[in-house]
């Protein structure tokens, strides 16, 4: 039987048309160049049903209402298919890539978020092959993850960055390996796939969520920092240094999060580079951190502590309990085994 995937049509420029004010979406225009694809009919490719949302989005206009929306959308169509694809804008892909399978607890067929850096209108794209493919990944392998398929990889979600503004080669996931590669074939690395586990749960964020990202730099002033972690603050994702480190020389830096973390805002140390993981012990300028209060966000990305913190604060746990969960591994978002 010919497989059947649900199409989630956010906006991004995967669709987009030309205006005078540069590009942006519009309803309709996407399935127009869809129904002139040949190839999307072929009997190799899956049957599909796109749902074009209302309004289409650049994805910098995405919020967390807008994961929640994908998120639903997929948990009521999750019986009828086999696979889903969700469309979307490269800008802020990564957010939604992690924030989704937070979400999708018990996740047991793939999910694969894909757009393109030119719109399919165009006549030199990278929107077709992210299309055709996404679509065969979505149909064709027993995945049961949310992935993330561009220019050649599939990456999981909570796992991937953007790293090129304009290069086809758009993302990366630097602190674990593809899930796929896709060449003349299309080649999976199994032992990397999550295996299922139990049934779909949605969990909506049924709490009111105040979280936010802060990135250390050079001459960062603490009158700054305190103003961030303000009530009604609960969680931070502290962008630092190497393996973990701040200016732990400036004491009204240290003392601003020291009583924050005495508040019960839970604050992750997740790290300025691409790659690697943080490492509160190796330097002093990290174990001061870590004696303010300040938890490990180990290898995980920026984008994945965020929508973590967004997703426990969202079920509603105590912050002692979103401290707990942080550290965990819950959909291969860090990994286990980093001091
Ligand atoms: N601004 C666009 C968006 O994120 C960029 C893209 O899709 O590539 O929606």
């Amino acid at each position: 039987m010919r497989k059947r995937v649900y199409i989630a049509y956010t906006g991004g420029t995967i669709g987009m048309k030309h205006t005078r004010a540069g590009y942006r979406p519009e309803a309709g225009y996407l399935q127009k160049q869809m129904a002139a694809m040949p190839e999307l009919r072929n009997p190799s490719m899956p049957a599909f049903t796109i749902n074009e949302y209302s309004p289409l989005l650049d994805s910098s206009n995405m919020t967390p209402r807008e994961w929640l929306k994908i998120a639903r959308d997929i948990a009521k169509n999750y019986r009828r298919y086999d696979g889903f694809v969700v469309l979307h804008g490269t800008d802020t892909m990564a957010y939604t890539a992690s924030a989704l399978p937070f979400m999708l607890t018990g996740l047991g067929k793939p999910v694969i978020i894909t757009g393109s850096q030119i719109p399919l209108c165009e006549v030199r794209n990278d929107a077709r092959e992210n299309l055709i493919t996404s679509l065969m990944i979505a149909a064709g392998y027993d995945i049961p993850e949310v992935c993330l398929y561009f220019g050649g990889k599939l990456l999981r979600g909570c796992r991937a960055v953007k790293v090129s503004a304009d290069g086809f080669q758009a993302f990366a996931s630097p602190n674990l390996p593809p899930l796929g590669t896709v060449g003349i074939d299309i080649e999976i690395n199994w032992p990397l796939v999550r295996k299922k586990a139990g049934r779909l749960r949605l969990d909506e964020f049924a709490a009111p969520v105040v979280v936010s990202a802060l990135r250390l730099f050079p001459g960062i002033s603490p009158n700054l920092v305190r103003n961030v972690l303000r009530p009604p603050l609960q969680g931070l994702v502290l962008e630092t240094y190497g393996v973990g480190n701040g200016p732990d020389r400036d004491r009204e830096f240290i003392a601003a999060l020291s009583e924050a973390t005495d508040r019960g805002v839970v604050i992750v140390d997740c790290t300025q580079c691409l790659e690697g993981t943080v490492d509160l012990g190796e330097y002093e300028t990290g174990s001061a951190l870590a004696r303010a209060g300040v938890i490990s966000g180990y290898d995980m990305t920026a984008e994945a502590a965020l929508t973590k913190l967004y997703s426990l604060f969202g079920r509603g746990y105590s912050s002692d309990r979103v401290k707990r969960e942080m550290t965990k591994d819950l959909r291969g978002e860090l990994t286990v085994g980093n001091r």
